[in-house]
């Protein structure tokens, strides 16, 4: 748990990997707003506990930045909580990757296949035992502001972009951005998009004026950050259009994708996802969901040398 100062808190991981996002909490008098729950119950409890060691009062208001199951799937344990979301994201939580699909993945029966084993190497330390997904009790679109014991809080809808309903939230009076999966610290995946979408989500956080932003996944970041995760965004969607115009299947664009200063970044099977996603609004018909994982895990196992690089971040 780190103060931002002015009332704000982030909630962050160490691990910036699948399955680990950060959280963030505004303190208004007398109540909060708790932006992000986490994948499981246990994490979520560990999250409540954290806050009540620094002694947040009752969250009144849980803000979803978007429907992934690491971001909501705790929402259960805020019953007295609204919960709130962009249309967009409370209509596809029922349908995101649900608990059971998790669970099945990472069944005995499934490790033959590349997707059980990446599966298993990044998912099998979560418990995903007993999750009810947990809808929003109210949906937006476009922004909404919102009053958090007396304090103005601003949610912005900027997705479709990582996620169909993607939301960020604007703290003006602490000069704090909590970001959602907007911005992440290693190679972020992309499974609703245009990239152009997700460049001009980037520079409404820009707009914004925040000297801080609390990414999705990752350490806390100033402006220059976002904008570096900005040109990222720009190279990656200039190699994609130049792979999809020679071609080449997705997966092959994504393999070979030169990354120039983005290089270091971890978790480059990524961009396998990113680039179906990607070649969809370029024209491409829609990848099913399983082939996106088998051939993001069959790169994950296929590419040691940008992997032994990631390794050592
Ligand atoms: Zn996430």
């Amino acid at each position: 748990m780190v103060d931002l100062g002015s009332g704000v808190y982030a909630y962050l991981h160490s691990d910036n990997g699948w399955g680990h996002s950060n959280a963030g909490i505004v303190v208004g008098n007398g109540s909060s707003l708790l932006v992000d729950t986490q994948y499981t119950l246990p994490m979520t409890r560990a999250l409540i506990a954290a806050m009540d060691d620094v002694g947040i009062p009752p969250v009144a208001a849980v803000v979803n930045t978007h429907a992934n199951g690491d971001h909501c799937w705790g929402n259960e344990l805020f019953p007295d909580a609204e919960v709130i979301a962009s249309a967009a994201t409370a209509e596809s939580m029922p349908h995101d990757f649900p608990p059971a699909l998790m669970k099945a993945l990472l069944s005995d029966e499934r490790q033959s296949t590349a997707a059980g084993r990446y599966t298993r190497l990044h998912f099998s330390a979560f418990d995903f035992s007993d999750i009810t997904v947990t809808v929003p009790t109210r949906s937006f679109t476009g922004s909404l502001d919102l009053d958090v014991g007396g304090r103005a809080v601003e949610l912005l809808e900027v997705g479709p972009a990582h996620s169909e309903g993607d939301v960020i939230v604007h703290v003006a009076d602490a000069g704090v951005v909590l970001a959602g999966d907007i911005l992440f610290a290693d190679h972020p995946v992309m499974w609703a998009g245009p990239l152009e979408n997700w460049i001009a989500a980037c520079d409404r956080i820009l707009e914004t004026g925040a000297t801080r932003i609390v990414p999705g996944h990752g350490p806390v970041v100033g402006p220059e950050g976002v904008t570096a995760f900005r040109g990222y965004l720009e190279h990656i969607n200039r190699g994609i259009a130049d792979g999809f115009q020679r071609g080449l299947p997705y997966w092959q664009t994504a393999a070979e994708l030169p990354l120039g200063p983005h290089e270091h970044l971890a978790l480059p099977e990524r961009l396998v996802a990113t680039t179906a996603a990607a070649y969809r609004h370029l024209g491409a018909p829609p990848v099913p969901p399983p082939e996106i994982l088998e051939r993001m895990a069959v790169a994950f196992f296929d590419a040691p040398a940008r992997q032994l690089m990631a390794s050592h971040d």
